[in-house]
């Protein structure tokens, strides 16, 4: 069955050739205990190794079966191991850092036999060499002759027609000796057993036949078989010796387990970049998801809006300055030239491009059709603005010193308080109060929309949405409260008591305790009566004087014979509801708008408008300043302690430049202008504001805007307007330009970070590919042993690429769940200090990318050390100590 014919060893080491066999000739009996005799160095374990297939011969053949080995595969002969041979060896090469019974069990592991039968036929094979009950020690817990009986039963498990003994009580005393020797013959039986020994006396007493080798060379051989005998029915070499993968898992794992610390260790250091990744995108995503949550609040307060003139922020932002420093200007510098520097071409081109920013809309009827022809889906809300100063024609009643209520209009009333301001210690916020407060709004026609953000705290008897000309409605703050200067305004306070607040922070002793009004009831703010009075009543036609001076007069206190005024009614009072951020009110007093509508009505037909309109002038300016004389004054006095003083005031708005200077310290702005517009005299909106649903219907309405500047023709009310008949109308979508820009920061800041702390988990991966090495070089004697079991390369190089891959697994999964650990303190934490409930959140999706490539890193770490694992001589790995 076994014949080596002319089988020669040839070790060529750097400058000489070891010849360990010189053309050996042995015929082995199917049946038969030979040993083999000779001193150290004779070539014995050589010949052994060969006959196993554990060493490749240089020269002969080896005939197995009759059948050469000369074509034998790496497969062929893993196989051949696995399957026919048992191996037992003088250092019993059993692995550490299993238990007795597994180590038994990776024989049959590596044939691929199931755990159940596995685990039957391993105890079988323990308990038959007298280790019955010891399944689970280690290695090291077991005697010298206890360890060379796992290695038979390891040897024997495969139930292998040949058994290999290389000197396998070498290391044992003689008692143990005798002991495994008669262990050895009862197995020779039924088999062949070769044995290597340099005891002639232990070879005499148990072999049936004896070889000495010297020098690589048969000296004698006591029983040589002549005939080659018949074909013996040994099991057919077919079944393939196959290490599942995920057993290669479960021998990595076991392994990382048994350096459990170190793998702890190793995992941690792996997962330290993870954490770093993870909590980069986990803010990244937080912010971004809170600004996706704000996006719907803060477009209540940044609705799309459409104006006459205004500038394009858009193409603000997107503009950029230029400046070209060619090579020719450098040249130049090298030269020893100085360079013009273009200025003039500089600012035109600047003006140029701001001048291109500015838009100018024209907004036409049919524009407006087209805004009220949009989807109501797609909106909460549109608001109209005429731009009418309805506080030159809305009065109420205000508390004066010498004249106790006195029906005066709110504008008016403003630049009273404004001139008292300039007498007293406060006067320098003078003009600041008095361009920034306002009071006077229109309400968007959309009570749900409005009642979604806000709560009436007036009760359900006193609360009702505005919904005719002459009902209105009152905002407060969130707080439930409304300004000192509000107040005053609208007449709330007296005289008397808006003052002493202003004694009060100027420190002043004029400040009476017993004066200040620190809150109202709802009646109080309720009960108030504002009264609206037309064009006709407010300004009066002037016959006599200097008419193209001064054209008309204006009333800024109410005659007792008026009687065309229409008098509101406050129908509730309403807060922001506590969770809003931007609401779409500010606080004052809100009118509808089909008040507007009533008040654009009535403005049309009036004296004053139809004499802007005859006159070609958009405006009537008051005042001296730029030389424009046209206007429209009143004379107005007040008392402040018994003294009174007389002003002139002027009606219309402070242009925004003129207040800029007054604040600057310049002349205290008297340019005051008064427009068709403010007169109700146009009934175009000078600008219109669209509340989108949500942030995605906001895209819907900026695409139906842009509807309107393409190249299609649009129906409009039956109506085809082609493109000729449009101009281009840009509307302004402040909150996307402003979340764009955030955005855009966001993932710069998150690229970066990821960049940064991604070159930490490529310098883990490094360490894990050098950690890896390491363990190769600590586990060469496992991949000897696996090899002489019968295990393939492959198996062994998937061992470490498993091992790679668990420690990437481990340290991924510590890193995520580090990471989201820390996002749950810190969310803890920031929520605290600011209201922002979820700074951290690291989508479980990304958790699971960050794991997988993690996984594949490190793993692909592993493939170098593996390769050099697998590539590893079984016998050199034998040998290794
Ligand atoms: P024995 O087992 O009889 O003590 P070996 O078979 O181990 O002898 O070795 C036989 C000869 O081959 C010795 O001279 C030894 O030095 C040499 N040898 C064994 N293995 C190697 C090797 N891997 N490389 C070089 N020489 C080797
Ligand atoms: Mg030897």
């Amino acid at each position: 069955m076994l014949e080596l014919n002319k089988i020669s060893k040839e070790y060529i080491m750097p400058g000489s050739v070891v010849k360990a066999l010189n053309s050996v000739n042995i015929k082995f009996r199917d049946n038969e205990f030979v040993s083999i005799l000779g001193p150290s160095g004779c070539g014995k374990t050589t010949l052994l190794n060969i006959i196993g297939g554990l060493d490749k011969y240089t020269d002969g053949d080896l005939i197995i079966d009759g059948i050469s080995t000369k074509e034998y595969s790496d497969k062929d002969w893993d196989s051949y191991r696995n399957h026919r041979i048992g191996f037992i060896f003088q250092s019993y090469n059993l692995i550490p850092h299993q238990t007795i019974l597994e180590n038994v069990e990776l024989a049959l592991t590596i044939s691929g036999i199931e755990k159940t039968e596995r685990v039957k036929r391993a105890k079988e094979a323990l308990d038959k060499v007298g280790l019955g009950g010891q399944y689970n020690k280690k290695p090291n817990q077991l005697s010298g002759g206890q360890c060379q009986r796992v290695a038979i039963a390891r040897a024997l498990v495969n139930e292998p027609e040949i058994l290999l003994a290389d000197e396998p009580t070498g290391a044992l005393d003689t008692t143990t000796s005798v002991q495994i020797m008669e262990l050895i013959r009862q197995i020779a039986k039924d088999r062949l057993v070769i044995m290597v020994t340099h005891n002639p006396e232990l070879a005499e007493k148990y072999s049936t036949r004896i070889i000495k080798l010297l020098d690589g060379n048969i000296v004698s051989d006591t029983y040589p078989a002549t005939e080659p005998s018949e074909k013996n029915s040994h099991k057919q070499v077919d079944k393939k010796s196959k290490l599942s993968v995920f057993t290669a898992f479960k021998l990595s794992l076991r392994n990382l387990i048994s350096k459990m610390s170190r793998t702890f260790l190793v995992s941690l250091a792996g997962s330290i970049g993870i954490i770093g990744v993870a909590m980069v995108i986990a803010v990244s995503a937080g912010v971004q998801g809170y600004i996706r949550s704000m996006q719907n609040d803060m477009l209540s307060g940044n609705p799309v809006t459409i104006s006459e003139e205004g500038f394009n922020l858009n193409s603000l932002i997107s503009s950029r300055s230029m400046s070209d420093n060619g090579e020719a200007v450098i040249k130049n510098i090298e030269d020893g030239y100085v360079n013009v520097n273009n200025t003039i071409d500089y600012i035109m081109s600047r003006t140029k491009e701001l001048s291109s920013l500015r838009i100018k809309n024209n907004i036409n009827q049919n524009y407006i059709d087209y805004i009220n022809a949009m989807p109501a889906e797609y909106y909460n809300a549109i608001v109209y603005d005429y731009s009418i100063d309805m506080s030159n024609n809305i009065y109420t009643l205000y508390n004066l010193e010498n004249k106790p209520d006195s029906l005066i209009s709110i504008s008016s009333a403003k630049q009273i308080y404004s001139s008292m301001l300039t007498k007293t210690e406060y006067k320098d916020m003078t003009s600041m109060i008095q361009s920034f407060t306002g009071a006077l709004y229109q309400l968007p026609d959309s009570p749900d929309f409005i009642l979604s953000q806000y709560d009436f705290i007036t009760g359900k008897t006193k609360s009702k949405f505005p919904s005719s000309e002459d009902e209105v409605l009152l905002v407060v703050n969130k707080d439930q409260e409304l300004s000192d200067l509000l107040l005053a305004e609208l007449g709330y306070y007296s005289q008397q008591q808006f003052l002493n607040v202003v004694y009060k922070s100027a420190e002043s002793e004029k400040y009476d305790s017993a004066i200040e009004k620190t809150k109202f009831s709802y009646d109080e703010l309720l009960d108030k009566k504002f009264i609206w009075y037309p064009n006709n009543t407010v300004y009066n036609k002037n016959t006599t004087g200097n008419t193209s001076v001064n054209p008309f007069t204006y009333n800024y206190t109410a005659d007792s014979s008026w009687t065309n005024g229409k008098t509101f009614k406050i129908t509730g009072i309403v807060k922001p509801k506590e969770d809003l951020s931007y609401g779409t009110l500010n606080s004052g007093l809100y009118y509808t708008e089909s008040f507007v509508n009533h008040v654009l009505k009535n403005s049309l037909e009036s004296q004053i408008v139809n004499f802007l309109k005859e006159n070609e002038q958009s405006a009537i300016s008051s005042g001296k300043v730029m030389g424009n004389n046209t206007g429209i004054t009143y004379e107005y006095n007040y008392f402040i302690e018994g003294t009174e003083y007389n002003e002139t005031g002027f009606v219309g708005s402070i242009s925004q430049m003129a207040s800029m200077m007054g604040m600057m310290g310049g002349s205290s702005g008297s340019l005051y202008t008064l427009t068709l517009r403010n007169l109700g005299g146009n009934d175009l909106p000078e600008k219109i504001s669209i509340y989108p649903v949500d942030f995605e219907s906001k895209d819907y309405v900026t695409a139906y805007l842009d509807k309107w500047n393409s190249d299609e023709s649009i129906e409009v009310n039956d109506q085809t307007l082609t493109p000729d008949d449009r101009s281009e109308i840009i509307y302004n979508d402040n909150l996307s330009i402003i979340i764009d820009m955030i955005n855009t920061m966001i993932n710069i800041i998150t690229t970066a970070l990821i960049a940064f702390t991604a070159l930490s988990l490529v310098v883990s991966t490094f360490m894990i590919a050098i950690i890896t090495n390491v363990s190769v070089l600590e586990r060469i004697k496992e991949i000897g042993i696996i090899r002489s079991l019968g295990g393939r390369k492959g198996d062994v190089a998937n061992l470490f690429i498993a091992e790679t891959f668990i420690i990437g697994l481990s340290s991924g999964v510590i890193g995520i769940g580090v990471t989201y650990f820390l996002s749950f303190v810190i969310n803890i934490i920031v929520n605290n200090l600011i209201s922002f409930k979820t700074i951290c959140a690291l989508p479980v999706k990304s958790a699971l990318i960050i794991i997988i490539i993690n996984i594949l890193l490190t793993t692909i770490s592993g493939l170098i050390p593996a390769q050099s694992a697998a590539k590893k001589d079984p016998v050199v790995a034998l040998r290794t100590e």
